[in-house]
């Protein structure tokens, strides 16, 4: 069987130019690496008491259902805003430009109840942190968190350990960037980034939880830039 890190298929430029898009298509349609995929998201966590697996739209629903029978637990859908039909409690989070809201059911979780969140990739932690706000405002608590993919330079992680949140990925890829550069003062709590883009013109981009240090090493680089997508 090949890596899990070969199955995935990157895609430059989709959906738009300079996002590098980390396509997880590929390895679920290979038995062996979704077997593999789905026992090694598990594994840090099947000692664990988990009530529910909580899945992110899309992705998350389609490895969050197979966690959930393997953890012997039920499965709760984080959607879009707009998506769910019954009443649901909703989650801001920043995107490159404005913001983007997520939602859960307000009766989903149980008071108490310990609860996995799932994903397939995490790049800034935009999306997985709103998850968290929407578990512990439902009133559960967080056992941690588990994706396929963690894009290192954007940060995730980190911001997950900020909130104590165990998280764990199986594969990393580096070199990812913003793939826009968003106006100023767009958002709030990031660090100013100047980055050379193809052409040498210099813009500025902001990248949430990126240690300033590492931002003032940051000198990237062609028309080779890579980026993040919310999909
Ligand atoms: P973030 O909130 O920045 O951590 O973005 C995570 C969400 O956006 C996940 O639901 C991913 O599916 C999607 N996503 C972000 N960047 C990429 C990328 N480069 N390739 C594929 N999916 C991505």
């Amino acid at each position: 069987m090949k890596d899990l890190e070969l199955l995935i298929r990157t895609i430059p430029d989709y959906p738009k130019p300079g996002i590098m898009f980390r396509d997880i298509t590929t390895l679920l349609a290979d038995p062996k690496g979704l077997k593999k995929a789905i026992k090694s998201m598990v594994m840090p966590f099947e000692d664990e008491k988990v009530d529910a697996v909580a899945g992110i739209e899309a992705r998350g629903f389609i490895l969050g259902g197979a966690i959930a029978d393997r953890l012997e637990c039920g499965f709760i859908p984080i959607r879009k805003k707009g998506k769910l039909p019954w009443k649901t409690i909703g989650q801001e989070y920043t995107l490159e430009y404005g913001v983007d809201v997520i939602e859960i059911h307000e009766d989903a979780i149980v008071n108490g109840w310990r609860v996995l969140i799932v994903d397939d990739l995490i790049a800034t932690g935009g999306t997985a942190e709103a998850a968290v706000k929407l578990v512990w405002r439902s009133g559960g608590t967080i056992v941690g968190a588990t994706f396929i993919v963690d894009l290192p330079d954007l940060g995730g992680m980190k911001r997950l350990d900020a909130l104590n949140i165990h998280s764990h990925a199986l594969v990393a890829f580096g070199g990812h960037w913003l793939g826009g550069w968003p106006a100023s003062g767009t958002d709030g709590g990031g660090i100013r980034l100047h980055c050379r883009v193809a052409g040498g013109s210099r813009r500025t981009a902001q990248l949430p939880g990126l240690r300033r240090t590492r931002a003032r090493n940051h000198r990237p680089i062609n028309s080779a830039i890579c980026g993040v997508v919310r999909a």
